[in-house]
């Protein structure tokens, strides 16, 4: 084991939930080895800053905050800076180049070796000290993809009591034009059911009841002959779980299987990610998706009969290169008519490395156009959006706390169909599920009150 007399890593963590969960992991990673966890940049010895790849702005945003980190080197120039995740990985060693008082970048596939990469800067600025006014020692790239690497083994640090994130998969096997995931993450790679299981049953015995299940394309999971369908049904079936999601699913391998274990499964929510991406058969085909609209709107019927009161979401993204002003006005279309209960909705944004990329530049939709047209998205989506739920005021829901909300004396939680409700509560309820009558909705979420007295216990 690595000594470290108790320094301290601050993790900031940017963009999806298999980020959050990474960056759990980095925290379990170096808390094992004699690390403290500091919430607080100002007072960390180290500040990983881990990253997502998906969007332009959010890279352009997320450099802005490193350099401001970086600041703090100023008054304290043993402090080591990583930037971690899918942009490091995009990046690479330019990043380095364009932030040189950043000290390690460092790929998904690197996080194992966290502690040793931090020991060799360590060691590093003792025996080969810069001379840069920037900088103090070495600066280290790790960038490797491994084809084997899903993290067996290793213990997550888990910063929520109520619910925990559980990575099934990594990387992805599909090449969807738009999508910079495949070449930072790499292929698809599943974790041994097994060690899933143990996993989850361990977060059952410290008292979290929900957990979700994670992977790009998390449906396509199949590991020493289990398949996903099996993985989840025996995930709702371990004691003391009460609430299973997963995400994202690919729509092609939304199965009746699958539907059928989530119907069965009582621990099961009844909500379904459906990303959509495009409403168009050629926009679909340009995309790489693999499937057309008439097939995605089987899927939505098989899971609306198999699952009547399934709350389905999506992912759209509009201004695709090629997109015609008709075939935007078809995505409106499929939007109306599968009346999505939650939407995701982005203009596209050309990330290099991508399949995209290599579309002839007339065929790029300009920004005033794309602004357009996810404006119209937003206003369609929001519009079905307040519909279904003000359908929804009066029925009483079983929510999961989760948090105090902004509002003063006001809790917040989910629905088994994750919807969120805010309602008046003491904060001592964080965990418990409580029976929640809706009385209002703002469009999006929901205002509720309880309906019963508090069941003030966690349950076992
Ligand atoms: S399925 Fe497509 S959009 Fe999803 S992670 Fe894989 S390549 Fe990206």
């Amino acid at each position: 084991m690595i000594q470290q007399s108790r320094k301290r890593v601050y993790v900031e963590t940017y963009g999806c939930q298999m980020n959050i969960s990474d960056g759990e992991l980095m925290e379990g990673v170096l808390e094992a080895q004699g690390y403290e966890i500091s919430a607080d940049p100002e007072e960390a010895d180290v500040i990983l800053v881990n990253t997502c790849a998906i969007r332009e702005h959010a890279e352009k945003r997320v450099l802005g905050r490193v350099s401001q980190l970086c600041g703090l080197k100023r008054d304290r120039p043993d402090l080591i800076i990583g930037v971690t995740g899918c942009m490091a990985q995009r990046m690479g060693k330019t990043l380095l180049e364009k932030a040189p008082r950043v000290d390690l970048v460092m790929g998904p596939d690197g996080y194992r070796s966290l502690p040793e990469q931090l020991a060799a800067l360590v060691e590093g600025r003792r025996i080969r000290p810069s001379r840069s006014a920037k900088r103090r020692g070495p600066q280290l790239a790790v960038l490797d993809l491994h084809l084997g690497e899903n993290y067996e083994g290793l213990e997550q640090r888990r910063s929520s009591r109520v619910s925990a994130w559980v990575p099934v998969q990594r990387g992805c096997d599909h090449r969807c034009t738009f999508c910079i995931v495949p070449y930072v993450r790499g292929p698809e790679k599943n974790r041994n059911p097994g060690e899933v299981l143990r996993e989850i049953e361990e977060i059952a015995d410290s008292g979290v009841t929900e957990v979700t299940l994670l992977g790009q394309t998390v449906n396509s999971y199949e590991a020493q002959g289990q398949s996903f369908p099996e993985l989840l049904r025996a995930v709702a079936r371990v004691p003391g779980i009460r609430r299973v999601r997963f995400t994202s699913p690919h729509p092609n391998d939304v199965t009746a299987d699958l539907l059928h274990v989530m119907a069965e499964e009582s621990g099961v929510c009844e909500q379904l990610h459906l990303p959509l991406q495009a409403g168009s058969d050629r926009t679909l085909r340009r995309m790489l998706r693999r499937y057309t609209v008439q097939a995605f709107f089987e899927k939505v019927e098989l899971a609306r009969t198999v699952i009547p009161d399934i709350g389905l979401s999506t992912d759209v993204i509009v201004a695709f290169p090629g997109e015609t002003p008709d075939e935007f006005e078809e995505t409106l279309d499929v939007m109306r008519t599968v009346r999505f209960d939650d939407a995701f909705t982005y203009r596209f944004s050309l990330r290099e490395g991508t399949p995209a990329t290599r579309f002839p530049p007339a065929d790029f939709v300009s920004d005033a156009e794309g602004q357009d047209r996810l404006q119209r998205l937003i206003e369609v989506h929001r519009a079905i959006q307040a519909e279904i739920n003000e359908a929804e005021v009066g029925r009483l829901e079983t929510v999961l706390v989760e948090k105090e909300a902004r509002g003063p004396g006001q809790i917040l939680g989910r629905t088994r169909r994750n919807k969120v409700v805010a309602f008046a509560a003491s904060p001592e309820l964080v965990g418990t599920y409580q029976e929640v009558r809706l009385t209002h909705t703002t469009g999006a979420t929901f205002v509720g009150e309880l309906a019963a007295a508090p069941a003030l216990m966690r349950p076992a």
